[in-house]
């Protein structure tokens, strides 16, 4: 078995049932991803458009396509056809687009809020204000086009296990008021996508029901 199969192999027999592992496969080519594929990993992750939509004619259509980088708004209607979940939304705007995109398409996409709960400038994402202002003054049935399955985030790139784990504990905490305050009827709001190759066991621990697995699978990029 050459590496990647063997990668995968371990990291599904770590990761608890009832969790779905995304495997990253950005900047890998299609080839790479075939090695995956064929040890049954059916979901996979990009971050940019432009490279997913030069991968996904290549390799096999039962792939589950994820989004989970930054996505602009004049991007979606290239996405919109095929992506099974976008894990980036993070603003009124980009939810109103893909709503009117997916409409067009007649499908239903299914979307994360991305939420900021990392101590880094550089991150997208709401802040919990932000994101319950919006659910407010827009609530989720104005959007029939799109399912809001929950909540995505990333933590801080730190050695410090406990401000890992309390940035998790956060997004969780965030997780839990949006389900009781717009969600409460709606049994899709039922996903958490933490942790990625360095910190994925504590978001595990945390509750994460996806994980975003890339260097751990692939190797270093
Ligand atoms: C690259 C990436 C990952 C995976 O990172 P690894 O450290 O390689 O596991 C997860 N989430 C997002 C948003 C990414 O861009």
């Amino acid at each position: 078995m050459n590496n990647i199969g063997q990668n995968i192999l371990t990291l599904q027999s770590e990761i608890p049932a009832g969790v779905t592992l995304v495997a990253v496969s950005k900047t890998y080519p299609p080839g790479i991803i075939m090695q995956a594929y064929q040890t049954g990993q059916r979901v996979f992750g990009e971050n940019r458009v432009q490279e997913l939509l030069s991968k996904q004619p290549q390799l096999p259509a039962d792939i589950e396509w994820h989004l989970i980088g930054h996505l602009q708004t004049n991007k979606v209607k290239y996405v919109a056809p095929f992506v099974s979940l976008i894990h980036s939304v993070d603003s009124l705007k980009l939810l109103q687009e893909i709503n009117k995109e997916a409409g067009k398409q007649n499908r239903t996409l299914s979307c994360l809020l991305q939420m900021h709960i990392a101590d880094e400038e550089s991150k997208f994402g709401f802040s919990e204000e932000e994101v319950t202002s919006v659910l407010q003054n827009n609530p989720p049935h104005n959007f029939p086009n799109v399912q809001i399955k929950g909540v995505m985030g990333m933590a801080t790139f730190t050695d410090d296990e406990e401000q890992v784990r309390n940035e998790f504990r956060h997004l969780r905490g965030i997780f839990d008021r949006l389900k009781a305050g717009f969600f409460a009827s709606s049994p899709v709001f039922s996903e958490i996508s933490m942790g990625m190759s360095g910190d994925y066991p504590i978001a595990i621990e945390e509750g994460a029901t996806i994980v975003r697995i890339g260097s751990r699978i692939f190797g270093e990029r």
